[in-house]
């Protein structure tokens, strides 16, 4: 029974190497990395933005820092 409890639904965030749970964070439109909430988002006020319809673009592409030469 113990399976159970443990959330299957994790995965590694690509910028700090960190588990988290997938339903808090995304995938970056621009660098398609899997981010966790704090590098996909960065502040709950972006968080507003993206429930308000912005792309799910992470702190790094808006800082203009696109990882991965793209
Ligand atoms: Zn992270
Ligand atoms: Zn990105």
């Amino acid at each position: 029974m113990e399976i159970l409890r443990k959330s299957m639904f994790r995965t590694e965030c690509d910028e700090c190497q960190k588990p988290f749970p997938v339903n808090s964070g995304g995938v970056c439109e621009r660098c398609r990395r899997i981010l966790c909430n704090e590098h996909l988002h960065g502040s709950f006020s972006r968080r507003i933005a993206i429930a308000l319809g912005a792309p799910y673009v992470c702190v790094s592409c808006r800082a203009g820092r696109t990882p991965e030469g793209q």
